[in-house]
């Protein structure tokens, strides 16, 4: 199955959804790195909300998702943007065998930044304070922002890498009476997905399995794609804040700047040459 994104509505009531698909964007955000099965399993929730998230919070512009606490988990990203291209990376110390979701991320919380194309950015806290990455996620719509909701996140790469998620929630500005019973109905059938039916399963069928006495409608599927913006020049920019003559002592002492970049894996070997530009005007480099 390829990556996707489908949003879905119930005809007969004010609840919406969404089901991702990220297999193969979670095979090269991991591929490149040694993460253990616990933060990969992380990256993967991290990955799946993101691509969740992007679909509720419409925007025009860049998301990211950073979680970031004080255990051996101490920071994993994911950055995207309205079309759901996207890369994300994780920093994790020690031995995080067996871990949980607490013990990885210790005391911790999740920043989403928004940064539109116009406009102001947007900047959100969660505090990750319950047993999952999906607890904390409902909790925070729920309560942030009065939108009862339910997510389901997995993501697995034991055989193979696997990430998915689903997402049922209230549509805000309810005014059906027997709303309550109808979310409580639709998220208790969403529970009994399970996580295989959730990787493998077409989005149609899966619904069916799930809601075969209800109408719900499904909308046009949206590519979820890897994309890492890394380059040449992204790096040389990067150093635009050292100094000519700073530049001039690491190139003597090394021959060439290496940099490597944490989220694809590229490595950018920068020589004299290219660092010519930043040599030629002192001036500008320095702020
Ligand atoms: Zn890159």
């Amino acid at each position: 199955m390829s990556d996707q994104l489908q949003r879905f509505i119930f005809d007969d009531y004010q609840i919406r959804g969404e089901i991702a698909h990220a297999h193969d964007s979670y095979n090269e955000i991991i591929s490149n790195h040694e993460y253990s099965v616990e933060v990969a399993n992380v990256l993967g929730e991290l990955l799946v909300a993101t691509c969740l998230l992007t679909a509720t919070l419409k925007f025009e512009g860049k998301i990211a998702v950073q979680l970031q606490g004080d255990g051996p988990l101490s920071m994993a990203v994911i950055n995207a943007n309205q079309d759901l291209e996207l890369r994300g990376t994780a920093r994790a110390e020690g031995d995080t065998t067996g871990l949980s979701f607490r013990e990885l991320v210790g005391k911790g919380h999740l920043m989403i930044t928004i940064t539109p194309e116009d406009g102001e950015r947007y900047q959100g806290i969660i505090a990750l304070d319950k047993d999952s990455l999906s607890g904390c996620l409902e909790d925070y719509f729920t309560q942030s922002e009065q939108l009862p909701t339910r997510i389901i996140l997995h993501a697995s790469h034991i055989e193979k890498p696997q990430a998915a998620g689903l997402l049922i929630q209230t549509l805000p500005a309810v005014d059906q009476e027997n709303h309550e019973e109808q979310f409580q109905h639709v998220t208790t059938l969403a529970a009994t997905v399970k996580e295989d039916e959730l990787y493998t399963l077409p989005n149609d069928q899966l619904l069916y399995r799930l809601y075969h006495q209800e109408t719900v409608h499904l909308f046009n599927e949206q590519p979820i794609a890897f994309k890492c913006n890394c380059s040449k020049e992204r790096c040389l920019s990067s150093l635009a804040s050292i100094s000519s003559d700073e530049l001039q002592d690491i190139l003597q002492e090394q021959g060439a700047i290496d940099m490597h970049c944490e989220y694809c894996g590229s490595d950018y070997h920068l020589n004299e040459s290219d660092l010519q530009i930043l040599l030629a005007n002192p001036n500008e480099t320095q702020h």
